[in-house]
């Protein structure tokens, strides 16, 4: 088993996210790990046609989008009691952005949820598959409640 000394948290901010994190939490003390949380901001402009759909938006509006995150994502890491220092906003898809905070964080764990209902093939979301699978360090993945 590998030294586990940091887990990164990744959250959607769906309504299962504080239950993502008390098990995140649960896994960070047992371990005695440091606990990152992370949103990725999904980028609507790396589509041709959600650029259209955009472009009579005025030019911040990603902008305001990471602002939104940073504060969803500080009162969600207060109410699990992790400091706000410890929490990560990227821009661009799911998956590159938690990809990215791994290298750069040295990231030993990877805690994502997923919901289990439907056949075999959506046993993973496609978040949660695509991470799986190209994931350089272990992932620990949530089921929940359908
Ligand atoms: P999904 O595969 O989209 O159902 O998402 C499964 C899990 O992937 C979520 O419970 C989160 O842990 C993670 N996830 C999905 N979207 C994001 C996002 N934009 N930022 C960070 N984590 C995410």
């Amino acid at each position: 088993m590998p030294d586990i000394k940091r887990i990164l948290l990744a959250v959607d901010f769906s309504g299962d996210s504080e239950f993502i994190g008390t098990r995140a939490i649960e896994l960070a003390k047992k371990y005695d790990a440091e606990l990152l949380l992370i949103h990725v901001v999904v980028d609507l402009k790396a589509h041709w046609y959600e650029r259209i759909l955009l472009s009579s938006l005025s030019d911040d509006v990603e902008e305001q989008l990471v602002d939104s995150a940073r504060r969803q994502l500080k009162e969600l890491a207060a109410k699990l009691g992790i400091p706000a220092m410890r929490c990560l906003v990227e821009l661009g898809s799911p998956k590159a952005g938690i990809l990215k905070a791994v290298r750069e964080h040295d990231v030993d764990l990877i805690v994502v949820g997923s919901h289990g209902s439907g056949g075999v093939d959506a046993l993973l979301g496609s978040t949660a598959d695509s991470i799986l699978h190209r994931s350089p360090v272990d992932v620990f993945v949530v089921r929940l409640p359908s």
